[in-house]
């Protein structure tokens, strides 16, 4: 069977059946993004504690399945509107950081592209400048969409310590995908079942844009989501008559080459 890797799932909003049936599909490995809880929290206690969910919890749970499970750490752009929360959170974020399955720091990004956001996504760029992180940034949906991710990749361009390689900007679409690949940044399509990205939107995008630097995920999250949405789109691509080698390219060397310029990247475990 075909190994994926699922670069952008929450499992922390999963059952432990979905690991079961993504370690049928072929899973190999996933990253669990830090993000909305479903509610907001009270405390930065709040966040210590789903850091050690992130870290220690879910990693456990995953290994059952033979899938490795790694994670970004920040507070999501929908909480980040209370910047003096979100500077405590920002704070705690350097004691989880020499975690051997931390990637970097995500995923931060715009829900509302409001002052309070920019200001805390700026922030978080910071610190991941000054740790030699990885960064995954969360570009909001729907109509804010465009927007957001111009203002985005605007904010990248006026940090030069930025370099767009060691970058993914995650939830393109087909208003989004050519400046960000344009720029040199990593691009994640996030396939979702009835809004947004579909698996078969995606394959139009790789065979548009070749598949260089794009990966898929299924985000997995709190909304209707579909834990084998990679699956889905791997089965789409071969519908269409993609090579193998393609399809492989994009679920799976693709985040693994990105996920390899962590400094702290231990690698992949071999299949059992
Ligand atoms: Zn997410």
């Amino acid at each position: 069977m075909a190994a994926y890797i699922d670069p952008h799932i929450h499992m922390i909003s999963r059952v432990t059946d979905d690991y079961h049936r993504m370690a049928l599909a072929g899973c190999q490995a996933i990253s669990e993004p830090a993000f909305w809880a479903g509610f907001d929290r009270g405390s930065a206690a709040g966040f210590r504690d789903y850091f050690h969910h992130l870290v220690d919890v879910e990693p456990r749970r995953a290994a059952q399945f033979g899938i490795q499970h790694f994670s970004w750490l920040c507070i999501n752009a929908k909480e980040a509107e209370n910047v003096s929360l979100s500077r405590d959170v920002i704070a705690l974020i350097p004691e989880f950081l020499e975690r051997p399955t931390v990637l970097g720091i995500g995923e931060i990004g715009l829900n509302k592209n409001t002052a309070n956001e920019a200001t805390i996504f700026q922030e978080h760029v910071d610190l991941a400048m000054r740790k030699d992180e990885l960064v995954l940034v969360h570009t909001p949906h729907l109509q804010d969409k465009h927007k957001g991710t111009l203002m985005i990749l605007d904010m990248f361009k006026n940090d030069r310590r930025v370099r767009p390689d060691r970058v993914c900007i995650d939830h393109v679409e087909e208003h989004t995908i050519r400046p960000a690949l344009d720029a040199g940044f990593w691009v994640g399509m996030t396939l979702y079942p009835v809004t947004k990205c579909t698996p078969e939107r995606a394959c139009d995008m790789v065979e548009k844009y070749g598949g260089e630097r794009m990966m898929a995920n299924s985000a997995g999250d709190w909304g209707r989501s579909d834990p084998m949405a990679v699956p889905e789109f791997m089965l789409a691509m071969r519908r269409r008559g993609h090579p193998e080698a393609l399809i492989h390219k994009v679920v799976h060397d693709n985040p693994l080459e990105f996920w390899q310029k962590s400094r702290r990247w231990p690698g992949l475990a071999p299949r059992p």
